[in-house]
Protein backbone atom coordinates (compact mmCIF):
# COMPACT_ATOMS: atom_id res chain seq x y z
CA UNK A 1 0.00 0.00 0.00
CA UNK A 2 1.38 3.46 -1.20
CA UNK A 3 2.04 5.81 1.77
CA UNK A 4 1.72 9.31 1.32
CA UNK A 5 1.94 12.28 3.37
CA UNK A 6 0.22 15.40 2.91
CA UNK A 7 0.52 19.00 4.21
CA UNK A 8 -1.95 21.78 3.92
CA UNK A 9 -0.49 25.64 5.02
CA UNK A 10 -2.59 28.30 7.22
CA UNK A 11 -4.65 29.69 3.78
CA UNK A 12 -5.61 26.01 2.73
CA UNK A 13 -6.76 25.11 6.28
CA UNK A 14 -8.27 29.24 6.73
CA UNK A 15 -11.76 28.81 7.41
CA UNK A 16 -14.47 25.66 7.87
CA UNK A 17 -15.24 25.32 4.36
CA UNK A 18 -11.90 25.01 3.73
CA UNK A 19 -10.82 22.43 6.69
CA UNK A 20 -13.59 20.56 5.10
CA UNK A 21 -11.89 20.79 1.49
CA UNK A 22 -8.91 19.70 3.31
CA UNK A 23 -10.92 16.34 4.77
CA UNK A 24 -12.48 15.45 1.75
CA UNK A 25 -9.02 15.14 -0.48
CA UNK A 26 -7.43 13.03 2.38
CA UNK A 27 -10.74 11.06 2.55
CA UNK A 28 -10.73 10.99 -1.43
CA UNK A 29 -6.83 10.02 -1.71
CA UNK A 30 -7.56 7.66 1.67
CA UNK A 31 -10.27 5.81 -0.73
CA UNK A 32 -8.14 5.61 -3.54
CA UNK A 33 -6.22 2.57 -1.65
CA UNK A 34 -3.56 4.72 -0.09
CA UNK A 35 -2.28 4.92 3.57
CA UNK A 36 -2.69 9.20 4.57
CA UNK A 37 -0.90 10.96 7.11
CA UNK A 38 -1.83 14.92 6.98
CA UNK A 39 0.18 17.85 8.23
CA UNK A 40 -1.18 20.56 8.86
CA UNK A 41 -0.54 24.69 10.24
CA UNK A 42 -2.29 27.02 11.28
CA UNK A 43 -5.07 28.26 10.67
CA UNK A 44 -3.98 31.50 8.18
CA UNK A 45 -3.18 34.53 10.38
CA UNK A 46 -2.93 32.71 13.69
CA UNK A 47 0.19 32.14 14.32
CA UNK A 48 0.93 36.37 13.72
CA UNK A 49 -2.08 36.62 16.38
CA UNK A 50 -0.08 34.67 18.60
CA UNK A 51 3.28 36.56 17.80
CA UNK A 52 1.88 39.97 17.95
CA UNK A 53 0.55 38.56 21.64
CA UNK A 54 3.90 37.97 22.84
CA UNK A 55 5.68 41.19 21.41
CA UNK A 56 2.43 43.05 23.00
CA UNK A 57 4.31 42.07 26.03
CA UNK A 58 7.93 42.76 26.06
CA UNK A 59 10.82 42.51 22.89
CA UNK A 60 12.61 40.47 25.13
CA UNK A 61 10.88 37.26 25.79
CA UNK A 62 11.74 34.26 26.63
CA UNK A 63 12.13 31.92 23.49
CA UNK A 64 10.91 28.98 25.12
CA UNK A 65 7.44 30.94 26.28
CA UNK A 66 7.31 31.92 22.52
CA UNK A 67 7.37 28.41 22.02
CA UNK A 68 4.49 27.74 23.80
CA UNK A 69 2.36 30.38 22.65
CA UNK A 70 3.19 29.97 18.92
CA UNK A 71 2.61 26.92 18.82
CA UNK A 72 -0.65 26.98 20.45
CA UNK A 73 -2.39 27.50 16.47
CA UNK A 74 -2.20 23.83 15.05
CA UNK A 75 -3.51 22.67 18.07
CA UNK A 76 -6.95 24.19 17.10
CA UNK A 77 -6.32 23.25 13.33
CA UNK A 78 -5.65 19.13 13.46
CA UNK A 79 -8.40 18.71 16.12
CA UNK A 80 -11.20 20.50 13.73
CA UNK A 81 -9.37 18.76 10.53
CA UNK A 82 -10.01 15.18 12.45
CA UNK A 83 -13.56 16.16 12.88
CA UNK A 84 -14.46 16.83 9.81
CA UNK A 85 -12.78 14.01 8.62
CA UNK A 86 -15.15 12.13 10.85
CA UNK A 87 -18.10 13.92 9.74
CA UNK A 88 -17.30 12.63 6.21
CA UNK A 89 -17.47 9.37 7.10
CA UNK A 90 -13.58 8.31 7.72
CA UNK A 91 -11.68 7.29 10.83
CA UNK A 92 -9.51 10.00 12.15
CA UNK A 93 -6.89 11.10 14.90
CA UNK A 94 -5.22 13.99 15.35
CA UNK A 95 -1.52 14.32 17.47
CA UNK A 96 0.41 17.42 18.73
CA UNK A 97 4.49 17.16 17.73
CA UNK A 98 5.16 15.86 21.12
CA UNK A 99 2.68 12.97 21.24
CA UNK A 100 4.37 11.38 17.80
CA UNK A 101 7.72 12.37 19.30
CA UNK A 102 8.89 14.94 17.03
CA UNK A 103 12.14 15.02 18.82
CA UNK A 104 14.25 18.43 18.04
CA UNK A 105 16.95 20.14 19.80
CA UNK A 106 16.79 23.10 22.29
CA UNK A 107 17.09 26.12 20.15
CA UNK A 108 13.75 27.31 20.49
CA UNK A 109 11.74 29.11 17.89
CA UNK A 110 13.95 27.73 15.36
CA UNK A 111 14.59 24.18 16.24
CA UNK A 112 15.80 21.28 14.43
CA UNK A 113 14.12 17.87 14.06
CA UNK A 114 16.60 15.48 14.77
CA UNK A 115 14.42 12.32 15.34
CA UNK A 116 10.36 11.23 14.74
CA UNK A 117 9.28 7.79 15.74
CA UNK A 118 6.84 6.52 13.89
CA UNK A 119 5.46 3.76 15.26
CA UNK A 120 1.99 5.03 16.83
CA UNK A 121 1.05 6.49 13.25
CA UNK A 122 2.08 3.18 11.73
CA UNK A 123 -0.32 1.28 13.85
CA UNK A 124 -3.31 3.67 12.94
CA UNK A 125 -2.39 3.55 9.43
CA UNK A 126 -2.97 -0.32 9.86
CA UNK A 127 -6.01 0.08 11.57
CA UNK A 128 -7.62 2.44 9.08
CA UNK A 129 -7.30 5.67 10.44
CA UNK A 130 -6.38 8.95 8.84
CA UNK A 131 -3.56 10.37 10.83
CA UNK A 132 -3.45 14.66 11.31
CA UNK A 133 -0.47 15.48 12.38
CA UNK A 134 0.71 19.26 14.10
CA UNK A 135 3.10 21.04 11.73
CA UNK A 136 5.90 23.62 13.10
CA UNK A 137 6.05 21.71 16.53
CA UNK A 138 7.86 19.42 18.71
CA UNK A 139 9.78 18.80 21.84
CA UNK A 140 13.15 18.77 23.19
CA UNK A 141 14.68 16.20 25.76
CA UNK A 142 13.95 18.21 28.42
CA UNK A 143 10.48 18.21 27.89
CA UNK A 144 9.86 21.10 26.43
CA UNK A 145 7.65 22.43 23.59
CA UNK A 146 9.73 23.68 20.56
CA UNK A 147 8.66 25.44 17.12
CA UNK A 148 10.92 25.31 13.93
CA UNK A 149 10.78 28.47 12.98
CA UNK A 150 8.03 30.64 10.43
CA UNK A 151 6.96 28.40 7.76
CA UNK A 152 8.19 25.45 10.23
CA UNK A 153 5.42 22.88 9.00
CA UNK A 154 6.76 22.28 5.32
CA UNK A 155 9.58 20.35 7.39
CA UNK A 156 7.37 18.74 9.31
CA UNK A 157 5.68 17.11 6.83
CA UNK A 158 8.78 16.01 4.78
CA UNK A 159 10.60 14.89 8.21
CA UNK A 160 7.01 12.32 8.87
CA UNK A 161 7.38 11.16 4.93
CA UNK A 162 11.33 10.33 5.52
CA UNK A 163 10.78 8.86 9.11
CA UNK A 164 7.52 6.56 8.05
CA UNK A 165 9.66 5.79 4.58
CA UNK A 166 6.25 7.47 2.57
CA UNK A 167 6.52 6.93 -0.79
CA UNK A 168 5.40 10.73 -1.70
CA UNK A 169 5.57 14.16 0.52
CA UNK A 170 2.54 16.23 -1.43
CA UNK A 171 2.74 19.69 -0.09
CA UNK A 172 -0.82 21.61 -0.86
CA UNK A 173 -0.67 25.47 -0.82
CA UNK A 174 -1.91 28.44 -2.33
CA UNK A 175 -0.36 28.58 -5.56
CA UNK A 176 -0.17 25.88 -8.01
CA UNK A 177 3.43 24.65 -8.08
CA UNK A 178 6.66 26.51 -7.87
CA UNK A 179 7.17 29.49 -10.26
CA UNK A 180 10.48 31.29 -11.91
CA UNK A 181 9.67 34.00 -9.36
CA UNK A 182 7.56 34.58 -6.72
CA UNK A 183 3.52 34.61 -8.84
CA UNK A 184 2.07 37.64 -6.60
CA UNK A 185 4.83 40.16 -8.03
CA UNK A 186 4.98 38.74 -10.91
CA UNK A 187 2.27 37.85 -12.73
CA UNK A 188 3.76 36.54 -15.79
CA UNK A 189 5.91 33.70 -13.32
CA UNK A 190 5.68 30.55 -15.11
CA UNK A 191 5.18 27.40 -13.28
CA UNK A 192 8.11 24.87 -13.27
CA UNK A 193 6.90 21.40 -13.74
CA UNK A 194 9.96 20.59 -12.00
CA UNK A 195 13.33 21.60 -9.94
CA UNK A 196 16.25 20.47 -8.41
CA UNK A 197 16.65 19.96 -4.89
CA UNK A 198 19.47 22.08 -5.16
CA UNK A 199 18.20 24.90 -7.03
CA UNK A 200 15.08 24.96 -4.52
CA UNK A 201 17.37 24.88 -1.91
CA UNK A 202 18.68 28.22 -3.01
CA UNK A 203 15.60 29.67 -3.66
CA UNK A 204 13.75 28.99 -0.26
CA UNK A 205 17.07 29.97 1.28
CA UNK A 206 17.14 33.16 -0.64
CA UNK A 207 13.51 34.11 0.34
CA UNK A 208 10.94 32.09 -1.66
CA UNK A 209 8.80 31.42 1.19
CA UNK A 210 6.86 28.50 -0.67
CA UNK A 211 9.22 25.74 1.01
CA UNK A 212 10.60 26.10 4.49
CA UNK A 213 14.65 25.71 3.96
CA UNK A 214 15.36 23.09 5.69
CA UNK A 215 12.26 20.99 4.23
CA UNK A 216 14.06 20.80 1.35
CA UNK A 217 17.35 20.28 2.90
CA UNK A 218 15.26 17.44 4.38
CA UNK A 219 13.77 16.18 1.33
CA UNK A 220 17.43 16.07 -0.82
CA UNK A 221 19.03 14.24 2.10
CA UNK A 222 16.47 11.30 2.45
CA UNK A 223 15.62 11.36 -1.42
CA UNK A 224 11.80 12.14 -0.66
CA UNK A 225 10.36 12.79 -3.89
CA UNK A 226 8.05 16.21 -2.86
CA UNK A 227 5.64 17.96 -4.91
CA UNK A 228 4.23 21.54 -4.77
CA UNK A 229 0.73 21.82 -5.36
CA UNK A 230 -2.67 23.75 -5.15
CA UNK A 231 -5.24 22.46 -2.34
CA UNK A 232 -7.76 24.54 -4.14
CA UNK A 233 -7.72 23.35 -7.91
CA UNK A 234 -6.51 20.32 -9.62
CA UNK A 235 -2.96 19.86 -11.19
CA UNK A 236 0.27 18.25 -11.07
CA UNK A 237 2.11 20.92 -9.64
CA UNK A 238 5.71 21.19 -9.05
CA UNK A 239 8.39 18.02 -8.56
CA UNK A 240 11.45 18.49 -6.83
CA UNK A 241 14.22 15.81 -8.19
CA UNK A 242 17.67 15.35 -8.58
CA UNK A 243 19.32 17.11 -11.10
CA UNK A 244 19.06 16.37 -14.48
CA UNK A 245 20.39 17.31 -18.29
CA UNK A 246 17.88 19.38 -19.54
CA UNK A 247 18.21 21.31 -16.24
CA UNK A 248 21.52 22.44 -16.90
CA UNK A 249 20.63 24.04 -20.33
CA UNK A 250 18.88 26.40 -18.88
CA UNK A 251 20.87 29.83 -17.60
CA UNK A 252 18.90 30.74 -14.61
CA UNK A 253 15.67 28.98 -13.32
CA UNK A 254 14.35 31.55 -10.95
CA UNK A 255 14.58 35.23 -9.00
CA UNK A 256 13.86 35.24 -5.17
CA UNK A 257 13.64 38.79 -3.52
CA UNK A 258 14.03 38.65 0.83
CA UNK A 259 13.28 41.28 3.02
CA UNK A 260 14.28 39.89 6.19
CA UNK A 261 18.09 41.78 6.40
CA UNK A 262 19.21 44.74 7.35
CA UNK A 263 22.54 46.03 6.83
CA UNK A 264 25.65 47.55 9.30
CA UNK A 265 28.44 48.79 8.16
CA UNK A 266 31.57 49.05 10.74
CA UNK A 267 32.79 52.36 10.09
CA UNK A 268 36.80 53.08 10.09
CA UNK A 269 38.50 50.27 11.88
CA UNK A 270 42.42 49.91 11.99
CA UNK A 271 43.21 47.69 8.81
CA UNK A 272 45.37 45.32 10.89
CA UNK A 273 44.57 41.39 11.72
CA UNK A 274 42.35 40.66 14.34
CA UNK A 275 39.50 43.28 13.04
CA UNK A 276 37.37 41.05 11.72
CA UNK A 277 37.45 38.18 14.11
CA UNK A 278 36.73 40.58 16.78
CA UNK A 279 33.21 41.65 14.90
CA UNK A 280 31.93 38.61 14.00
CA UNK A 281 33.35 37.52 17.24
CA UNK A 282 30.99 39.62 19.25
CA UNK A 283 28.20 38.79 16.95
CA UNK A 284 28.77 34.76 16.74
CA UNK A 285 28.79 35.04 20.64
CA UNK A 286 25.29 36.39 20.62
CA UNK A 287 24.34 33.95 18.51
CA UNK A 288 23.57 35.97 15.49
CA UNK A 289 24.61 34.98 11.80
CA UNK A 290 26.13 37.05 9.32
CA UNK A 291 25.82 36.46 5.66
CA UNK A 292 27.11 39.10 2.88
CA UNK A 293 30.60 40.44 3.57
CA UNK A 294 32.17 43.14 1.99
CA UNK A 295 35.23 44.95 3.51
CA UNK A 296 36.64 48.12 1.88
CA UNK A 297 39.96 49.53 2.85
CA UNK A 298 40.76 53.18 2.04
CA UNK A 299 43.45 55.26 1.49
CA UNK A 300 44.16 56.13 4.88
CA UNK A 301 44.55 52.91 5.68
CA UNK A 302 41.22 52.50 7.18
CA UNK A 303 38.67 50.01 6.52
CA UNK A 304 34.82 49.55 6.61
CA UNK A 305 33.27 46.60 6.87
CA UNK A 306 30.02 45.93 5.69
CA UNK A 307 27.48 43.42 6.05
CA UNK A 308 23.84 41.74 6.54
CA UNK A 309 22.32 40.00 9.25
CA UNK A 310 18.30 38.95 9.53
CA UNK A 311 16.64 41.86 10.11
CA UNK A 312 14.97 39.90 13.83
CA UNK A 313 18.37 40.23 14.68
CA UNK A 314 19.28 44.10 13.68
CA UNK A 315 18.64 45.63 16.90
CA UNK A 316 20.84 43.42 18.83
CA UNK A 317 23.01 43.18 16.65
CA UNK A 318 23.34 47.07 16.73
CA UNK A 319 23.28 46.75 20.67
CA UNK A 320 26.47 44.28 20.10
CA UNK A 321 28.75 46.44 18.13
CA UNK A 322 27.90 49.54 19.90
CA UNK A 323 28.98 48.02 23.11
CA UNK A 324 32.41 46.47 21.79
CA UNK A 325 32.78 50.01 19.38
CA UNK A 326 35.88 50.63 21.72
CA UNK A 327 37.55 47.11 21.41
CA UNK A 328 36.99 46.68 17.44
CA UNK A 329 38.49 50.15 17.37
CA UNK A 330 35.78 51.75 14.87
CA UNK A 331 34.49 55.12 14.53
CA UNK A 332 30.87 54.55 13.93
CA UNK A 333 28.45 52.07 13.68
CA UNK A 334 26.12 52.30 11.38
CA UNK A 335 22.82 50.44 10.46
CA UNK A 336 20.44 50.27 7.45
CA UNK A 337 17.20 47.66 8.10
CA UNK A 338 15.48 49.54 4.82
CA UNK A 339 17.06 46.70 2.19
CA UNK A 340 16.24 43.87 0.25
CA UNK A 341 18.25 41.38 -1.04
CA UNK A 342 17.37 39.83 -5.12
CA UNK A 343 19.25 36.74 -6.01
CA UNK A 344 19.35 34.95 -9.10
CA UNK A 345 19.58 31.61 -9.50
CA UNK A 346 20.43 28.71 -11.52
CA UNK A 347 22.27 25.43 -11.74
CA UNK A 348 23.67 26.50 -15.36
CA UNK A 349 25.61 29.00 -13.82
CA UNK A 350 28.18 26.53 -12.84
CA UNK A 351 29.38 26.16 -16.49
CA UNK A 352 28.49 29.94 -18.09
CA UNK A 353 29.66 33.54 -17.29
CA UNK A 354 27.61 36.34 -18.02
CA UNK A 355 24.54 35.83 -15.89
CA UNK A 356 26.15 38.49 -13.25
CA UNK A 357 27.22 41.15 -16.09
CA UNK A 358 23.38 40.41 -17.41
CA UNK A 359 21.89 41.26 -14.28
CA UNK A 360 23.75 44.25 -13.38
CA UNK A 361 23.58 45.56 -16.69
CA UNK A 362 18.95 45.09 -16.54
CA UNK A 363 19.14 46.80 -13.22
CA UNK A 364 21.29 50.08 -14.25
CA UNK A 365 19.02 50.58 -17.28
CA UNK A 366 16.24 50.97 -14.29
CA UNK A 367 18.20 53.27 -12.60
CA UNK A 368 18.88 50.49 -9.34
CA UNK A 369 21.48 50.97 -7.65
CA UNK A 370 23.32 48.04 -6.32
CA UNK A 371 25.03 48.00 -2.84
CA UNK A 372 26.35 44.68 -2.11
CA UNK A 373 26.70 41.74 -4.29
CA UNK A 374 27.64 38.17 -3.82
CA UNK A 375 27.83 35.22 -5.91
CA UNK A 376 28.11 31.43 -5.45
CA UNK A 377 28.43 28.58 -7.93
CA UNK A 378 24.46 28.48 -8.82
CA UNK A 379 23.27 32.17 -7.76
CA UNK A 380 24.28 35.76 -7.99
CA UNK A 381 22.59 38.48 -4.89
CA UNK A 382 22.30 41.84 -5.29
CA UNK A 383 21.25 44.05 -2.17
CA UNK A 384 19.64 46.98 -3.03
CA UNK A 385 16.91 50.04 -1.40
CA UNK A 386 13.66 48.05 -0.27
CA UNK A 387 11.56 50.15 -2.37
CA UNK A 388 12.86 48.60 -5.57
CA UNK A 389 12.09 45.25 -5.09
CA UNK A 390 9.36 44.29 -6.95
CA UNK A 391 10.95 46.66 -9.98
CA UNK A 392 13.94 44.51 -9.53
CA UNK A 393 12.28 41.40 -9.40
CA UNK A 394 10.31 42.00 -12.46
CA UNK A 395 13.16 43.45 -14.39
CA UNK A 396 15.23 40.36 -13.68
CA UNK A 397 12.49 38.32 -14.44
CA UNK A 398 11.94 40.08 -18.28
CA UNK A 399 15.76 40.47 -18.59
CA UNK A 400 16.56 36.29 -18.66
CA UNK A 401 13.10 35.81 -20.63
CA UNK A 402 12.08 33.18 -17.57
CA UNK A 403 8.60 33.94 -18.82
CA UNK A 404 8.85 32.01 -21.91
CA UNK A 405 8.94 28.44 -22.14
CA UNK A 406 12.10 28.38 -23.40
CA UNK A 407 13.98 30.54 -20.97
CA UNK A 408 17.09 32.13 -21.40
CA UNK A 409 19.16 28.42 -22.64
CA UNK A 410 22.73 27.58 -23.00
CA UNK A 411 23.86 27.83 -26.40
CA UNK A 412 26.18 25.26 -27.09
P1 LIG B 1 1.43 27.98 3.14
O1 LIG B 1 0.60 28.75 4.10
O2 LIG B 1 0.62 27.02 2.31
O3 LIG B 1 2.61 27.32 3.77
P2 LIG B 1 3.11 30.12 2.15
O4 LIG B 1 2.46 31.46 2.19
O5 LIG B 1 4.08 29.79 3.21
O6 LIG B 1 1.94 29.03 2.06
O7 LIG B 1 3.83 29.91 0.74
C1 LIG B 1 3.12 30.12 -0.46
C2 LIG B 1 3.44 31.51 -1.03
O8 LIG B 1 4.81 31.55 -1.43
C3 LIG B 1 2.70 31.88 -2.28
O9 LIG B 1 1.45 32.44 -1.99
C4 LIG B 1 3.63 32.85 -2.99
O10 LIG B 1 3.24 34.19 -2.82
C5 LIG B 1 4.95 32.67 -2.28
N1 LIG B 1 6.08 32.44 -3.19
C6 LIG B 1 7.26 33.10 -3.16
N2 LIG B 1 8.07 32.70 -4.13
C7 LIG B 1 7.41 31.75 -4.82
C8 LIG B 1 7.74 30.95 -5.96
N3 LIG B 1 8.94 31.05 -6.57
N4 LIG B 1 6.82 30.06 -6.40
C9 LIG B 1 5.62 29.95 -5.80
N5 LIG B 1 5.25 30.69 -4.72
C10 LIG B 1 6.12 31.59 -4.24
N1 LIG C 1 1.93 28.18 11.48
C1 LIG C 1 3.35 28.33 11.32
C2 LIG C 1 3.68 29.68 10.71
O1 LIG C 1 2.78 30.45 10.42
C3 LIG C 1 3.98 27.21 10.56
C4 LIG C 1 3.62 27.13 9.10
O2 LIG C 1 2.65 27.78 8.67
O3 LIG C 1 4.30 26.40 8.38
O4 LIG C 1 4.83 29.99 10.53
MG1 LIG D 1 4.50 28.09 4.34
Amino acid sequence: MTLIVQKYGGTSVANIERIKNVAARAIATHRAGNRVVVAVSAMAGETDRLVALVEGITHTYSRREYDVVVSAGEQVSIGLLAIAIEAQGCKAKSYLGWQVRFMTDSSFSKARIQEVEGEKIHRDLQAGYIVVVAGFQGIDNEGSVTTLGRGGSDTSAVALAAALKADRCDIYTDVDGVYTTDPRIEPKARKLDQISYDEMLEMASLGAKVLQTRSVELAKKYSVPVRVLSSLEEGTGTLLTEENATMEQVLVSGITYSKNEAKITVVGVPDRPGVAAAVFGALSGANINVDMIIQNVSASGETDLTFTVPKSDFRQALGVLEGSIGKIGAREIRGNSEIAKISAIGVGMRSHSGVAQKMFDALSRESINIQMISTSEIKISVVLDEKYTELAVRTLHDAFDLGKESGDHITR
